[in-house]
């Protein structure tokens, strides 16, 4: 089990972001996300995606933060620039379920305290989506983004065009088309 908490989530302002860090989370073999501010319209779009594009993936918004970091039974990883390098923590981490942390504005200092490990995908800032994508390939060796989702609607690999097989409707395949 790989659960990913997002901090400091501003609906205003980071709906896009955080969108795209479920998302990611999503593609690349997490089993949810828990957001710490409540944002229904964010719950509906990745939920929507869940129920298109198939998997088990779950989000819930509006957490009390500090009591899933207390309450997870496993290891915590904290994704910040400060931390200890990628690739000497990898082989130090274990198999248990895990939670990933990552923020938005500034992370609040007990953050750093409360996670087993704080761990930087390099010591430049970058970006929570990209932090938490080069984690996850890391972690999980890579063999995520062939994994099948068994959803409704199925992307085919095209090398020129766009081929969807979607099963919702009967087994079809739409024409490749430009774009
Ligand atoms: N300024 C904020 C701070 O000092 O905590 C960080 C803002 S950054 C745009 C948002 C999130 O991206 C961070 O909280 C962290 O989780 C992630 N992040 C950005 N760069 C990172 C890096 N080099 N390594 C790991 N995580 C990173």
């Amino acid at each position: 089990m790989i659960m990913v908490l997002r901090l400091g989530h501003r609906p205003a302002r980071d709906q896009r972001v955080t969108t795209h860090v479920a998302l990611a989370a999503r593609a690349l073999g997490a089993d949810g996300i828990l957001v710490s501010t409540k944002d229904e319209g964010l719950e509906r779009t990745v939920n929507s995606v869940v129920e298109r594009f198939g998997g088990a993936f779950t989000i819930r918004t509006g957490v009390d933060w500090r009591k899933e970091i207390k309450a997870w039974k496993g290891q915590v990883v904290h994704l910040t620039m400060y931390g200890e390098r990628l690739s000497e923590a990898l082989p130090t981490l274990d198999t248990r379920d895990m939670m990933i942390v990552v923020g938005a504005e500034k992370v609040p200092r007990e953050v750093y305290d409360l996670a087993d490990r704080n761990i930087s995908i390099g010591n430049q800032p970058h970006s929570e989506v990209a932090a938490l994508a080069i984690f996850l390939d890391r972690y999980l060796g890579g063999g995520m983004l062939e994994r099948s989702f068994e959803g409704g609607l199925t992307v085919v690999p095209n090398p020129r065009g766009k081929t969807v097989i979607d099963r919702r409707r009967g087994r079809r395949k739409k024409a490749p088309y430009e774009g």
